[in-house]
């Protein structure tokens, strides 16, 4: 829940304290202005970090907002990357995220089934929010010889970032083009590659962006599963 009245929050910590963590803030380190990496120190243990692994934060009483784990590290650590897309509660609190920040409230929702180890073709489509996710994927799906693509829209600012982050396999779109038009990325060569017409689609990131990809791929007979997950919305607080 994005937005809830302050004792619904209140109430919700306390009748499901087993998905709340007191964390500390270890690290944090700024990929460039728009982006910054922050790593967690709390007792993790129990909690198993499968691919999209979701964390909430309560950023104001009344406001929360989700990110996702990109790495960790023997249950002492996790670490997530924030798009800083500008002035909003969950950008602001992220910006303001300080090492030896103490006793920060946070909650441990878990994995969706994004991720199918039996799926020999994974394509993961997303932007500056889903740099996250795409690094949390890796490693699974280099230890399980997978084949697999990135594409990932971002601003031109963010444009080198993949690379710095260890990511590879990728293709970057510019976010005014492609993904704005349905004809466009049913012309992808990739969507058009039998040889992928049943990879497991994982979808992300800008919700026109992912309702587009999603109506090409169905257009173009896609016959692999299409996971979807909007992670924002332009003019929407939170999702
Ligand atoms: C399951 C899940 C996992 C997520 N994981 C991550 C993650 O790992 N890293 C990450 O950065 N984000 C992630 N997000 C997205 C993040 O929660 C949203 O971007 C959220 O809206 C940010 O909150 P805010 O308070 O900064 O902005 P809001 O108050 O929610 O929004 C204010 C305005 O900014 C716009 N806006 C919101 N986000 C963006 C953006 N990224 N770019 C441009 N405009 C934007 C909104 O449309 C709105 O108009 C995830 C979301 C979900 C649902």
């Amino acid at each position: 829940m994005p937005t809830a009245p302050k004792w619904l929050n209140d109430a919700l910590e306390k009748i499901a304290p087993s998905f709340i963590r007191l964390v500390k803030v270890e690290k944090s380190v700024y990929l460039n202005p728009h982006l910054k990496k922050v790593r967690l120190k709390g007792n993790f243990t129990s909690l198993d970090f499968a691919p999209g692994f979701t964390i909430s934060f309560r950023v104001t009483p009344t406001e929360s907002r989700h990110y996702t784990v990109c790495a960790d590290d023997s249950k002492k650590y996790i670490e997530f990357i924030a798009h800083l897309h500008g002035n909003a509660a969950g950008a602001d609190y992220i910006n303001n995220l300080q090492p030896d920040d103490q006793e920060i409230k946070l909650a441990v929702l878990g994995s969706d089934k994004q991720y199918d180890p039996k799926v020999e073709k994974q394509l993961i489509f997303g932007d500056e929010t889903s740099l996250s996710l795409m690094l949390s994927f890796l490693p699974f799906l280099k230890k399980n010889n997978h084949q697999f693509m990135f594409y990932i829209e971002l601003e031109e600012e963010n444009m080198i970032i993949p690379e710095e982050i260890g990511l590879y396999n990728y293709t970057v779109f510019s976010k005014r083009d492609v993904f704005r038009n349905v004809e466009e990325i049913q012309q992808l060569t990739l969507l058009n590659d039998s040889e992928w017409s049943d990879a497991n689609v994982i979808l992300t990131g800008n919700v026109k962006s992912v309702q587009n990809f999603r109506k090409a791929l169905k257009l173009n007979n896609h016959k692999g599963r299409i996971y979807v997950k909007g992670y924002w919305l332009e003019g929407k607080k939170g999702l």
